[in-house]
């Protein structure tokens, strides 16, 4: 256990700013203050809906910015007289009225912008072995063998909607890979909604911050989330690039901020399944419930179509503090932490045993960005992208596969990794590989369980619900003792069957592994007093560090470091012979002059180098 130090209280301020900035809980509760959004009750007549509407529109002169008729759900822009707190005070207090919300206002989930920029063309000329980083970064993610499976079938595409920042439409990756989903049935330029879907030129998805079909993303995040998805079926940083087999539907609901409402977001989701997407990533979120927001993610489910929203990037609990879309208690909904190369939780990611599935990964992870060149993101939005993207590649051999089927074959293929014991539902780490192979054989019943929306979480309402609940849980279950309980979904009744068939020697590996001594003294530290050089945006920092673990380092230095922020140390080996390059987050700070910083980003070796160093070391008290 890293030990946990005040910080020191001008330096809360910069945390509070950092939070503000980057942080979802800064977010709680806040909303729109000029908007609302409400439903009416089912059996309310069309005469009563159009009276309601008159009154509202007349009397309390609100603005509809948007109706959804067959939902008897509106979204209204309040006259500047009134406050929110009013106005919704005023409709609940109504007859017709089922409920009426704020329009909660909602962040993407990456925790930087893109660092280590380069050109498509400075990307083109390195080293294949410098190009994957991406797939060190996933550690024992093999792609290789996808890509190679993909370019000898010609199955239909599948298509991915990405409710993000927008994209770099002409980004050589989507251009040369043809990777861009179109709206067949629109003819572009015409200022005619062709196909009839209430939206007028929308080719290549749509823009719900200015309302047209301008995809430009002004913030790089859409644009790098996508590039991950694309990833999962093609390698895009090969110089002559296969035809993607996933599309990406580009749905920009987030500002250049990466800031969006929640009414924009549901019309993205509406958007996506009734045009075709067959899966949505969500890499963003908000601690606000709106149940419009669980009633559009139900939607998705009752549509069969695959939903993976990014956990929260807050270090925090979703099962204290649900994070939305994730912590809906929907049962397709695969709510996704980010993990380090070497398989532990990032230290920004959120958690939780009840509300969490499976972790993927989501520290320094290299894709496209707007302007066609490439950067590296952190967050739980690069990790759910990956989760998003080989679903896809499952329903690409798999096409009948259900969301919740998905899900199910997603977790139950996934890698048990001891670091995540505990932390997360599955305690594994995606295996893009074995989930598609898995979806290549799977005998699938097309049925799932019924869902109502009636406001849970899955952090409350788990243990009753068996929330994730599901199937064939043979590979997880083996290595969780205890913890089956849950898993029995007796609520939900009789469940479909996939049959997949349990690999002996692999989950005997999986169970030696858990045994690894080395995962025990993970956090066990020592002393040391060793020169190390600290990079932190781009400038290079004096220090040494007092005390190691293979979890982190206490480093002394007099530069202000920044709780929270991304620090690159080469540190010294005890005899000032060795050096080790490893990535990570201040995790405290105390007096301006000493930090804890967590390793996010540690590869074996460098695990292995700081373990041989540690045996010559005195522990730390
Ligand atoms: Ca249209």
């Amino acid at each position: 256990m890293n030990r946990i130090k005040l910080v020191h209280v001008y330096r809360s301020i910069v945390v509070m700013f950092f939070t503000l900035c980057f942080g979802f809980s800064a977010w709680a509760g806040n909303y729109r203050h000029d908007k609302i959004i409400v439903k009416l009750k089912k059996n309310i007549s069309q005469s009563n809906s159009l009276k309601f509407l008159g009154k509202a529109t007349t009397d309390k002169q609100m603005h509809l910015s948007k109706s959804w008729t067959k939902l008897k759900m509106y979204h209204f822009q309040l006259h500047k007289s009134q406050t929110v707190e009013q106005a919704i005070d005023e409709l609940r207090n109504d007859p017709n009225v089922l409920y009426a919300e704020p329009d909660y206002i909602i962040q993407k989930a990456s925790v930087d912008s893109a660092s280590g920029q380069k050109t498509y063309e400075e990307m083109m000329s390195l080293s294949q072995s410098e190009k994957v980083y991406t797939s060190e970064a996933s550690a024992q993610m093999d792609f290789e063998q996808i890509y190679e499976s993909v370019s000898a079938s010609s199955n239909p595409t599948v298509t991915v909607a990405v409710i993000d920042t927008g994209i770099d439409i002409d980004h050589p990756i989507f251009v040369n890979s043809d990777a861009l989903w179109r709206n067949t049935g629109e003819i572009a330029g015409n200022g005619a909604d062709d196909d009839g879907n209430g939206y007028i030129d929308d080719v290549y998805g749509w823009n719900f911050v200015d309302n047209n079909g301008s995809l430009y993303d002004d913030d790089d995040h859409g644009t790098h989330v996508s590039g991950v998805v694309v990833s999962a079926g093609i390698d895009i940083f090969a110089a002559s690039m296969e035809v993607s087999p996933i599309k990406i539907m580009a749905l920009k609901f987030l500002d250049g901020n990466g800031i969006g409402s929640t009414s924009d977001a549901i019309n993205a989701i509406y958007y996506a399944v009734d045009n075709g997407a067959q899966v949505i990533n969500n890499s963003w979120g908000g601690n606000s419930y709106s149940q419009a927001l669980h009633e559009a993610v139900a939607y998705t489910y009752t549509k069969g179509v695959t939903f993976v929203a990014a956990a929260g990037n807050a270090s925090a609990n979703n099962d204290n503090a649900p994070m939305y879309p994730a912590s809906y208690d929907v049962p397709h909904i695969q709510s996704i932490a980010a993990t380090t190369s070497s398989d532990y939780l990032a230290s920004f990611s959120n958690f939780g045993y009840n509300s969490v599935d499976i972790g993927s990964p989501g520290v320094f992870i290299q894709s496209s960005i707007d302007g066609g060149g490439f950067g590296y993101m952190s967050g739980t939005s690069m990790a759910a992208p990956y989760v998003s993207g080989v679903s896809a590649m499952m329903i690409y051999y798999a096409p009948s596969m259900l969301g919740y089927q998905i899900k199910s074959l997603v977790e139950s293929s996934s890698d048990y990794v001891s670091p995540l014991s505990g932390l997360v539902h599955e305690e594994s780490r995606l295996n893009p590989l074995s989930s598609i192979n898995a979806a290549k054989v799977a005998n699938v019943a097309a049925s799932q369980p019924g869902y109502a929306v009636d406001g849970g979480t899955r952090a409350v309402a788990s243990e009753e619900a068996g929330g994730c609940g599901l199937v064939t849980k043979l590979q997880a279950d083996f290595n969780k003792n205890n913890k089956q309980g849950r898993m029995t979904g007796k609520s939900f009744g009789k469940v479909f069957l996939i049959v997949v068939v349990l690999s002996l020697p692999f989950a005997l590996t999986l169970y030696l592994r858990s045994k690894d001594p080395a995962n025990r003294r993970a956090y066990e530290r020592f002393q040391l007093d060793s020169a190390v050089t600290l990079s932190v945006g781009g400038k290079q920092l004096k220090g040494q560090v007092s005390t190691i673990s293979l979890g982190g380092a206490q480093v002394d230095t007099q530069a202000l470091l920044e709780n929270g922020g991304i620090v690159k140390m080469n540190i010294s080996s005890p005899d000032g012979k060795d050096l080790i390059e490893v990535e990570g987050h201040v995790v405290w700070a105390e007096d301006g002059k000493s930090y804890g910083v967590k390793f996010a980003e540690a590869t074996s070796q460098t695990l292995n180098q700081i373990s041989n160093w540690t045996d010559n070391l005195e522990k730390a008290s």
